[in-house]
């Protein structure tokens, strides 16, 4: 292989980076191997270790080196109470204002048809056996209040007002405290705390037939 083509599938390789498009690529690939090649290998290193290492917490579908993530695997929180969020980030705020102290599961994205992303793309499977394996008696839906995130929501209230498992689960959203369009990730904690706290209800049970 010749040194140009070495260099373009570097390039190449680092444009699948989101945000990074092919002039901020080709000057990741110059520096990395006229400037900092022991950086190079270290991220080189770092990425083989983490695909090697790195699955899903089988319960809240978070990355974990372990089947069962710490979180999930703690006593001393409530495993009733479930709160799905979009990313590990949102996990992340919500964990950083100390307030909540149930449990989550992790979708890893939204809903977003305009990037193709379908209910199939997300861990909207994996959350539907969770709740057929664990007791859960109150699901939060934390997805962000941004479009995607409240297609998201949609989704999941009409999904689970099919399901048995979840008929007799409280169904709850995050408050409004959050701002329209605001990503969990990126808010003040006090302002994710409240939106946890005043958590408000939702009505997903399937209407009872008129003449029964
Ligand atoms: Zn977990």
């Amino acid at each position: 292989m010749s040194t140009a083509h070495a260099i373009e599938n570097l390039r190449t390789a680092l444009s699948c980076l989101p945000g990074v498009g092919p002039k901020s690529a080709q000057r990741m690939a110059y520096y990395l191997i006229e400037r900092n090649r022991e950086g190079a290998r270290g991220i080189a290193a770092a990425l083989m270790h983490a695909l090697d290492s790195i699955q899903h917490c089988k319960r809240c579908n978070n990355l974990s080196e372990t089947e069962l993530c710490s979180l999930c695997s703690s006593t001393s929180r409530k495993h009733s109470l479930l709160c799905i969020v979009e990313t590990p980030a949102d996990l992340e705020a919500i964990e950083q204002t100390g307030s909540y102290k149930g449990s989550y599961f992790v979708l890893m994205g939204t809903i977003s048809p305009l990037d193709g992303v379908g209910p199939d793309n997300i861990g909207i499977e994996r959350l539907l056996e969770v709740l057929k394996e664990f007791d859960i008696e109150e699901i939060i839906i934390a997805t962000n209040l941004t479009a995607e995130g409240e297609t998201t929501a949609e989704f999941l209230t009409e999904l689970l007002s099919t399901k048995d498992a979840a008929s007799n689960i409280r169904l709850t959203r995050i408050a409004r405290g959050v701002p329209v369009g605001g990503e969990l990730e990126y808010i003040d904690r006090n302002t994710v705390a409240r939106a946890i706290n005043d958590r408000q209800e939702i009505d997903h049970k399937q209407q009872e037939p008129e003449n029964s």
